[in-house]
Order: structure tokens, then C-alpha cells, then sequence
């Protein structure tokens, strides 16, 4: 890791900028697209042509505090407004108001079975695959998905009056050729497994076929309704607070008159019908409630930078993915990144994002998107072992310690990853505050009949009689599992289904053993693991001990996202 450090001396940050795709563009456009969170999210169901967007100063991001909410109480400490369509109603300091679901329409979903990606303007061979899988009997097709997003770096009079500089901060238009769109998923899943068994590697792709809607009621303090439309929106100049937010584990007593958020608060249908709190907030001010959540407060400040830059640029490439159709760029849990408003921040914590402002992990000028875990168990996973995406040159497996490149050409045998699981290694991740990380090393065990509810919830196998991993990748995470059951056996895909099959099991980095169980018959299984989370990027218990170790954030950062660099993307 010192290696890194010749390399990497910058004295000022360059901006962010190798791609300026529209330095002139047409104003009539930008003006349409210096866009807010909702028409961002808009454009991903556009048609190819239409998929790009522009954000502008401040850039302001959706957070998805709660969903599937029949009403929302909102107040404040001080005076505020709902605003309903074009009506606005002023509410006094200390009211409760409330947005109540009146009616409301899930979204149409469908789960696109997709066998390979393509750029847009590889549309003919996307096409000539499609057409291929048709003639072996699937219905084979192509759809458009992801967005271009450019952001104005900087604020100025020019990016009001749309003549700004636009930076390309992310282009992930592709095209999906899939051999098929089924409106429900056990369908998907049967033909992800036929395909599976002629040697691809699909995945199942979720859209929005047609969104969710309804009505929503404005109710004031005294009860009585005061308006209705498709949606409202509370804004005020101080903290707005969220009523009923689910108590905290550590402390409950702190949060059952709510949580209090900086920026607008909007009661919108999410993909069930039902009511969605969605936290509309500039980036720095969201990434100050999402450090602390994180992450300790007392971490040293170069774990705390490090975090902070990955957190903003893992915030900006999800800005251009959307969550499934809800109408938010990320939850407000660590499926997204753990985000609790003004509840836990700290000087610390704020100080950390604010002297990162606006500097990204950027490699040739263009965002990386910086994924983080708690503990990578040792080695860190390269991303296209884990998700169903293409191999990205800065999130490759990489040895969790000091002055260690990239380690592996090959997979380690399951005889190696039995002695390395059942050792331990000295890595950054190894030691917690106080003594050794328990996710650094764990063992599970799961009776028998736990085990088969668990994957019977999802694979109709039967009674399980043997786990067997059939793939790794570079870490030693399981790639590609068989599972024989009584009734049939299931090959699973990558870590996320492989981890949820197996009961929610820490990592995908395990070895099982199968044990005879007290009445000679039924089984055990006993799982010896390593690591928390999906082990791709930065490990956040290995940044900690990497920054008491002395190592400033941008070392930390170079470490994890290879060949990176920090770089601004907006001043
Ligand atoms: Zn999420
Ligand atoms: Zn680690």
C-alpha cells in the first residue's frame, strides 16, 4: 500500500472532466433537464433518445426513508407548508400534519430475463442475439435501460441561464437482449435455470411495465381534510420531522417522536400503492447523515474521509440507476447506505464530509462506483464475481493488507479455502476496536430443517442432502452453488441469492461441513465463514485499521478502487 503513495501525490484536485459530452448544448434542453431527483427518476422509463439528464447545482438527491405507509405525520420546530399540486397551505410551528393514502394502484412489474448487455450503439448485434435465442423457441427481445446523467460543476450565472459547462458524470445506458419478459418471477427463475443449464449466464433484470399511482389527502391539525392530489410535499427553512420512524436497537427512546431531516419531505405512491417518505436533500447534506450511520463516529478522520468519498460517489452512480421503481434514488438501510437524518450527526462526522467536498474515486477522468462492505474477511472480491455486471479494473480482489496488489489469476481451490477460512491471517479487517473482528472469522450452524425452510422458500428442492460450490471467485466467494435436494436440485448465481437462500448467511466466503444429526438421520451443517457484506471495495472495518495505522484516506482509497484517483466532481 506505501507503493501507492509515490504514485499519487497531487497537489490540487483535478475536476473531474475527461468526458464533457455537451459543452454547447442546446439551452432549451438543459434548462428542460437541470433536473431534480423526480424527473431523473422519470427518465429512466424514457425511450433510448431521451435517457439523458443534467443535474445542477445543488445537486439533490431522493432518499427512501419508509415505504408501504397508509398516512405520514409530518411537523416542525418552526412554521412550514405542504404543498399539494399548486395549492400551498401554510402550517403553523409544532402542528401535526398528515398525508394520508386515500387510494392508490401498484406499479406493473415484469422481470426481463437478460442474457447480455450492449451499448446503445450496438443495437443490431443486441438485435441479431435476440433473434438467435428466437429461433430456439424463446421470446427473445431487446429493452433499453439506464441513463446518462451530466452534472454542472460548478455554480454560476451560466447554469441558471442553461449556457453551462456540462460534465458526463455517468453513462449507463445499455441495451438487455433477454430471452424473455415474464409478469411474475418463479416464471423468470425457470428460465434462468434452463438457460443456466446450456452454459449462460443470465440474470433476471425487474422493470416497471407501468407505475404506481393514487390519491393522497392532505389532513390538518384539527383532522379535517384540506386538500388532495398525486402527491405532497413538505417543505420548510428549518428541519422538517418525520413522526413514527421505527426505533433505533441502540437507542429507541431517542427516535419515537420521529427524526428530524433537513430539506423537503414527500408523501409519493410507491411501488405497492401505498404511501413512500421520501427525503428530498442536497448530496453533502445527506452524506452528513450517512457517515455516522455508517460507521462509528469515534473512527479516525481518514476512515471517515475515505467513507465519505466513496459514499458520494456510490451516491452519484445510484442517482442514475433509481431503486427499482420506487420513487427514490437510495433507502434509507444499509441496502443502500444507512442514512438517519440529523439523528447522529457529529463534528466529527460532518467535518469529514465537508473537507471532501464534492471529490469522488475517479479513474480516467470518470466516476468509480465506490462500493463498500464492513469486513472483506482478508481479500477483497472482484465485482463481476458478485453482481451480474461487467469486470470493472478498479474493483478487483485484492488482498486486505498492506503492500499487496492483486493476488490471484485463479480461483483458490476448495482444499486452499478450507485452510485459509479455518486460519487467521493477519489483515487489516482482522482486529476490532477490541480484540478480533468477529466477522473477521465466523461459524454458523443451521439444523437441518432451518436449512431447508430457508432454500424451500425459494427453490422447491425438497429436503437438502448436499451444498456444493461449483465456482469461486478470486476471494474465495462462492460464485455458483449446487444445491441437491430431495425432490431436484438448484444451481444458484452469485452471492446476494446465494447468501439469501442459505437463511442470510454474513458472506458468500464459506465452506460447509454436513453433519449427522442427534437421531442419526436428519442432518446439520455447520458453515465455517469470513467477512460481512458482499466483500467488493472498500472494507470498512479494514479502512479503520489501515487509517490508525497512519494511512491518509486517499492511500485508503487507492488501496481498495485500483488505479484510482480522488478527483472533483463539482466545486
Ligand atoms: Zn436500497
Ligand atoms: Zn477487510
Amino acid at each position: 500500500m506505501r507503493s501507492h503513495l509515490r504514485a499519487w501525490a497531487p497537489r490540487s484536485l483535478a475536476l473531474l472532466s475527461t468526458a464533457v459530452f455537451a459543452a454547447t448544448p442546446p439551452s432549451a434542453s438543459v434548462r428542460m433537464s437541470l433536473s431534480g431527483p423526480f424527473e431523473r427518476l422519470a427518465a429512466l422509463h424514457a425511450p433510448m433518445e431521451r435517457r439523458t439528464v443534467i443535474v445542477g447545482h445543488p445537486i439533490r438527491v431522493a432518499v427512501g426513508l419508509k415505504v408501504g405507509q397508509p398516512a405520514v405525520r409530518v411537523t416542525a420546530r418552526q412554521p412550514f407548508e405542504a404543498k399539494v399540486g399548486v395549492v400551498v397551505i401554510k402550517a403553523l410551528s409544532g402542528e401535526i400534519w398528515t398525508a394520508r393514502r386515500v387510494a392508490g394502484a401498484p406499479a406493473r412489474t415484469e422481470f426481463v430475463v437478460a442474457l447480455r448487455s450492449f451499448r446503445p450503439s450496438e443495437r443490431s448485434s443486441a438485435l441479431s442475439l435476440a433473434g438467435q435465442w428466437r429461433q430456439r423457441g424463446y421470446q427473445a427481445g431487446v429493452v433499453a435501460t439506464g441513463i446518462r446523467m451530466g452534472i454542472v460543476p460548478r455554480l454560476s450565472r451560466e447554469s441558471a441561464t442553461g449556457k453551462a459547462r456540462v460534465v458526463l458524470l455517468h453513462d449507463n445506458r445499455c441495451l438487455l437482449a433477454h430471452a424473455g419478459r415474464f409478469k411474475n418471477e418463479a416464471a423468470a427463475a425457470d428460465c434462468v435455470q434452463a438457460l443456466i443449464s446450456a452454459g449462460q449466464s443470465p440474470w433476471i433484470q425487474e422493470r416497471i411495465a407501468a407505475p404506481q399511482g393514487g390519491i393522497v389527502a392532505l389532513i390538518g391539525p384539527d383532522g379535517r381534510e384540506r386538500s388532495r392530489g398525486e402527491h405532497i410535499t413538505f417543505s420548510s427553512r428549518g428541519p422538517l420531522r418525520v413522526l413514527d420512524m421505527p426505533g433505533d436497537d441502540t437507542r429507541p427512546r431517542r427516535f419515537q417522536n420521529g427524526r428530524e431531516y433537513q430539506g423537503a419531505i414527500h408523501a409519493r405512491f410507491d411501488r405497492t400503492g401505498q404511501l413512500a417518505v421520501v427525503n428530498e436533500i442536497e448530496l453533502e447534506a445527506y452524506l452528513r447523515g450517512v457517515i455516522p450511520a455508517e460507521i462509528p463516529t469515534s473512527d479516525p478522520d481518514a476512515a471517515i474521509r475515505a467513507l465519505a468519498v466513496a459514499a458520494r460517489s456510490e451516491t452519484l452512480s445510484k442517482m442514475s440507476r433509481g431503486h427499482a421503481g420506487q420513487p427514490f434514488d437510495l433507502c434509507a438501510d444499509s441496502h443502500c447506505q444507512a442514512y438517519s437524518g440529523l439523528a447522529q450527526q457529529c463534528r466529527a462526522t460532518n467535518m469529514g464530509v465537508d473537507a471532501t467536498r464534492g471529490e469522488v474515486v475517479a479513474r480516467a477522468g470518470g466516476l468509480v462506483e465506490a462500493v463498500y462492505c464492513d469486513t472483506c474477511g482478508g481479500r477483497t472480491e472482484s465485482i463481476e464475481n458478485v453482481w451480474s455486471t461487467d469486470a470493472n479494473p478498479s474493483l478487483v480482489a485484492t488482498e486486505d493488507r498492506p503492500g499487496r496488489g492483486p493476488f490471484l489469476s485463479l480461483p483458490p481451490t476448495e482444499d486452499l479455502v478450507t485452510r485459509w477460512l479455518h486460519s487467521n491471517p493477519p489483515a487489516f479487517c482482522r482486529d476490532g476496536a477490541t480484540g478480533q473482528n468477529p466477522m473477521y472469522r465466523w461459524t454458523v450452524e443451521m439444523s437441518g430443517p432451518t436449512l431447508d425452510a430457508a432454500v424451500n422458500a425459494a427453490y422447491n428442492v425438497g429436503r437438502v442432502r448436499a451444498l456444493e460450490p461449483l465456482e469461486r471467485g478470486l476471494s474465495g466467494r462462492i460464485k455458483l452453488l449446487r444445491v441437491v435436494g430431495e425432490k431436484g436440485q438448484v444451481l444458484i448465481q452469485k452471492e446476494g441469492p446465494i447468501r439469501k437462500a442459505l437463511g442470510n448467511l454474513r458472506s458468500a466466503l464459506f465452506v460447509v461441513e454436513a453433519r449427522p444429526g442427534p437421531d442419526g438421520t436428519s442432518r446439520s451443517w455447520r458453515f465455517h465463514g469470513a467477512g460481512w457484506g458482499h466483500g467488493v471495495g472498500l472494507c470498512q472495518t479494514g479502512a479503520r485499521a489501515a487509517a490508525r495505522a497512519g494511512f491518509g484516506y486517499r492511500e485508503i482509497l487507492a488501496h481498495y478502487f485500483r488505479g484510482t484517483t480522488v478527483a472533483r466532481a463539482y466545486l
